[in-house]
């Protein structure tokens, strides 16, 4: 019996022993199957894609603030071959609803200042505004409405049109800008005529992201409403994605309209960065802010007089100029304040 016991009890440790074994060996096998099955995994959450693209961003981001400082573009004024109005193309966007209330207001004030430099672009055949502008309205038969493709088809025909010139900068606007013609050349002065120059503000304060045939892209764009200028070396390394119809389809395959397009071509396809300005105004900004004071050294204004979102300049009361109901978009005033000589300003 008590030798029974003994084997008993030998039998139980060789059971014990087994299990032990049969434990150690399953968890060695398991263990050797997670770390293959997490070198498997490992080269993707190393790479985190996405991660790895906000840093992308950032760096991107990074890169147009460090030359949006207005420091690094600038350039000594002295070495530079100056530039004057000769040298620029100003196209404006419009659509035929617009040539009497927007257009009157831009050929009775800025448009006088660079009228030889200014081309209306639209989608009628206007042949009091041909004539007020002496032939400077060019049809494009693009489709009027404000839409991806109207905006982008009329966006392409500026740029053509621009090409053709050889102008060494072009600038677009919109047709409820003032452009502060004066200012607007003293400004590109700033900046070297011959370098690869795109100068605007943005309307966001980060990267756009969409997709461009199939690709996840992000960029910078200047926003339309508030006018840009590019430089024609720029402009001509742009001619791949805008020449022939390419804009549009650029523009159809991103997704977005004209301006956005333009931004995506030159900071993403060309890499060059936007150069930030604040001197631009679209009417996506609260207009009221601006101190009048600073007015002449503005490049553009804009204006909503919407009844939702009334947005305009605020014309500093007490200056001999026009009230509100004879001049809501307060351009008139503007013009008479930077111009008091004007014939239709009050004396
Ligand atoms: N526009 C156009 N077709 C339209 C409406 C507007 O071509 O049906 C043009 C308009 O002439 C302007 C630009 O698109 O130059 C922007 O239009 P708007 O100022 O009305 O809108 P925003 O985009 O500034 O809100
Ligand atoms: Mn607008």
């Amino acid at each position: 019996m008590c030798l029974k016991k003994v084997g008993d009890t030998v039998n139980i440790w060789l059971l014990i022993l087994v299990c032990f074994t049969i434990i150690s060996i399953f968890h060695q096998l398991m263990f050797t199957h997670l770390q293959g099955f997490a070198k498997l995994t490992e080269p993707y959450s190393n790479k985190r894609p996405h991660l790895a693209f906000s840093e992308n961003i950032f760096q991107k981001n990074h890169h147009v603030l460090t030359h949006s400082s207005n420091i690094t573009n600038k350039v000594n004024n002295s070495r530079i071959q100056q530039i004057t109005l000769e040298d620029v193309f100003i196209s404006v966007k419009s659509t035929k609803t617009y040539h009497r209330s927007r257009l009157s207001i831009v050929y009775s004030t800025w448009f006088k200042k660079a009228a030889k430099q200014t081309y209306i672009f639209t989608d009628y055949d206007d042949p009091f505004l041909n004539k007020t502008t002496d032939g400077h309205v060019i049809n494009t038969n693009c489709s009027s409405y404000h839409t991806r493709k109207g905006l982008s088809c009329k966006m392409e025909a500026e740029y053509n049109a621009y090409m053709k010139t050889h102008k060494k900068w072009w600038c677009h606007f919109d047709d409820d800008n003032y452009v502060n013609i004066k200012r607007l050349v003293a400004v590109l002065n700033q900046y070297h005529w011959k370098n690869d120059m795109y100068i605007g503000k943005p309307s966001m304060s980060k990267s756009l992201r969409s997709t461009f045939r199939g690709e996840v892209v992000d960029f910078w764009f200047a926003t339309g409403g508030a006018g840009f200028c590019i430089t024609n070396t720029l402009a001509t390394k742009m001619s791949p994605w805008c020449r022939h119809g390419n804009f549009s389809e650029t523009s159809k395959d991103l997704h977005l309209p004209d301006d956005c397009t333009v931004g995506f071509i030159i900071t993403n396809r060309l890499t060059v960065h936007l150069t930030h300005s604040e001197l631009f105004h679209s009417h996506l900004e609260r207009l009221n802010h601006l101190n009048p004071r600073t007015f002449a050294d503005q490049v553009t204004f804009s204006y909503n007089t919407g009844i939702n979102g009334l947005n305009v300049i605020s014309i500093p009361s007490g200056s001999h100029v026009f009230n509100v109901t004879y001049d809501p978009t307060r351009f008139l005033s503007l013009h008479c304040l930077l111009y008091p000589g004007t014939q239709f300003c009050p004396k």
